[in-house]
């Protein structure tokens, strides 16, 4: 890895040497659009605050981490040596693998120089002036840029349970997001895990296989399906690199860039046995097809949706010995699909496991974390290792915690008060030159697929600026209030914007996350990527360009 340098730095009353572009965060996003960025020529600095590149698969080193969208799906599509080069071991990769990958793509690239580690961004300020961004670091470092690209993760601020007593506790205690490098041990010991989305999921069922008694504190059960992974063979590896176009195809064409897309059909549509195979056919395949795959109307209609709960509540109770248990597992207060679907491996079978017990919050809340466990309504928890599995403060929560203050010295936070106002989730009137990659109100899905676009996107208007000498982009008020209109429009009629979650921007961990908010842009890919096609073909009409 070659040293890091520190060009750019304002130092006390030293002049600034200009960078063109400043790259918050170092994971999928930053990463190619610094690659992005050096090939057409600027002067780039990442500034990351972690000690390596990876972002998500960095920092998130929990035991079970691993993809719930096919690697091969998942990787970057821009170059095709990478492609060649690169062979994935199993259909859902797991999290070391990952970020081997994407120190990979770093030295293959020769990212490294122009990437500063321990550099947690805190504040970012427009000048008016200047036209340029002043951005600080923790530690008070300053740098100057005339573009600044926020690649700062949707799922990266983690939020942590607000429960009394949490620094008393004697034994150990993790965020799955801040896990540490070296492996944990589970053996005898006593554990309990809080949480049970995604992350919580992927946690229990693995640390269920070492630790002497494993207690899941569940506050509400989501819908998991089987995950089916499994290792990739040789034939089935070439098969794969030979097509690579028509798989990258494929999640171009789908309705979220995953290799699965709806059925055209309606639930009522097929007959009762038809309709019953359709979903056992889903449920017996690898990946997110059961949610993704599904009939048209399962995320709409709200008896389609009840027939595909049914069908996986069944499969739970089918599952789990104890019947009570298995109805403890069941969600009754939203349905399938209607909040993140968890990928699971033998999920359901752990609690037939006599190491395993499954606490109901809704029973016995949590009082407090006292130092030997947690002390419930009913009973004291002695436990010697507390994992919060208790996930972040979705899409909007990394851009709280930075001071960023566009023209006049406006707020972020105060203009999205009331959420998030965007152009293509792209641009924020009043913050010229500032470039959101994943923020709120983008394509999201499979999020490779969309980070690449929105790179191409947002370098291919840094060029258009550069080679017409224009140094100012800002969106006009009104491209943003239609915009912003539309992803409201487009949320109309979806079950899953009834139901509070970390998609309807909801987080009760987190003061003032506790009405929904339109954070998500909950169109299809392809209708997302044709409008800002459109924006680019026609000359950018939509932003005040100077
Ligand atoms: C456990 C887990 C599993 C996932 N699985 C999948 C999956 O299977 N499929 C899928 O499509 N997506 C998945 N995701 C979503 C995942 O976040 C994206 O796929 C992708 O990694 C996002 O990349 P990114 O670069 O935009 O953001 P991140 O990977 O989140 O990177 C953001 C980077 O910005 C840095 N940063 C943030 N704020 C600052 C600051 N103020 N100063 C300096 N640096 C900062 C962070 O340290 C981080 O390194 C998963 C997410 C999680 C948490």
């Amino acid at each position: 890895m070659a040293a890091v340098h520190d060009a750019g730095s304002l130092g006390p009353g030293t002049p600034a040497q200009a960078l063109d572009a400043i790259l918050i965060g170092a994971g999928m996003s930053g990463l190619y659009m610094l690659y992005r960025l050096r090939q057409q020529g600027l002067r780039v600095r990442v500034l990351e605050a972690g000690t390596g590149v990876g972002g998500t698969w960095y920092w998130n080193r929990y035991p079970g981490a691993r993809f719930d969208s096919e690697s091969y799906s998942y990787g970057y599509s821009f170059s095709p040596e990478l492609l060649q080069e690169w062979s994935w071991s199993e259909h859902f990769a797991a999290q070391p693998e990952t970020l081997r990958y994407l120190n990979y793509v770093a030295d293959k690239f020769e990212l490294w120089p122009d990437i500063q580690f321990r550099s947690r961004v805190t504040s970012a300020h427009y000048q008016e002036a200047t036209r340029s961004w002043d951005v600080t670091l923790h530690d008070g470092r300053r740098y100057r840029a005339s573009f600044l690209i926020t690649a700062i993760g949707l799922l990266s601020a983690p939020t942590l349970p607000r429960i009394d007593g949490l620094q008393s506790f004697r034994g150990q205690s993790f965020h799955t997001a801040h896990w540490p490098h070296d492996p944990v041990h589970f053996s005898h010991k006593r554990v309990a895990v809080l949480g049970t989305g995604a992350t919580g999921v992927q946690t229990i069922q693995e640390v269920a296989k070492t630790a002497g008694h494993l207690s899941v504190l569940q506050r509400r059960p989501n819908w998991c399906a089987p995950l089916h992974n499994s290792k990739i063979d040789a034939a089935t590896q070439a098969r794969i690199k030979a097509t690579y176009p028509e798989i990258f195809a494929r999640c171009r064409a789908t309705f979220a860039c995953f290799i699965h897309t709806p059925d055209p059909r309606g639930t009522f549509e097929v007959t009762p046995a038809e309709r019953e195979a359709f979903f056992e056919k889903l449920y017996a395949e690898p990946g997110f097809g059961i949610w993704q795959g599904n009939f048209r109307d399962i995320l709409t209609d709200r008896a389609a949706n009840a027939a595909i709960s049914d069908f996986v509540a069944r499969k739970i109770r089918a599952r789990v010995r104890d019947p009570r248990l298995a109805e403890k597992l069941i969600p009754q207060d939203h349905g399938f699909g209607t909040r993140r679907v968890p990928l699971e491996t033998f999920y359901y079978e752990v609690y037939n496991q006599p190491n395993v017990e499954l606490v109901d919050l809704r029973q016995s809340p949590i009082e407090r974390v006292t130092p030997d466990g947690i002390k419930l309504r009913d009973r004291a928890l002695a436990v010697d290792i507390i994992i919060y599995a208790t996930g972040f403060d979705a899409i909007t929560g990394s851009f709280d915690r930075i001071d960023i203050r566009g023209r006049h010295g406006q707020a972020l936070r105060q203009k999205w008060g009331n959420g998030p106002q965007t152009f293509l989730g792209v641009q924020v009137e009043g913050f010229p030159n500032m470039f959101m990659l994943m923020g709120p109100h983008t394509a999201l899905g499979n999020i490779p697929r969309s980070i690449e676009y929105n790179v191409e996107w947002v370098a291919n208007l840094i060029g258009y600026m550069r080679q017409r000498r224009l140094s100012r982009a800002d969106p006009l008020p009104e491209a943003v209030a239609a915009w912003t209109a539309y992803v409201k429009d487009m949320g109309e009629g979806l079950l899953s914007n009834e139901i509070d979650s970390w998609m309807t921007g909801i987080n009760s961990n987190v003061e003032g996350k506790q009405w929904r908010i339109i954070a998500r842009y909950s169109g299809s890919a392809p209708a997302y990527r044709q409008r800002c096609d459109e924006v680019a073909a026609t000359g950018y009409r939509e932003l005040a360009l100077s």
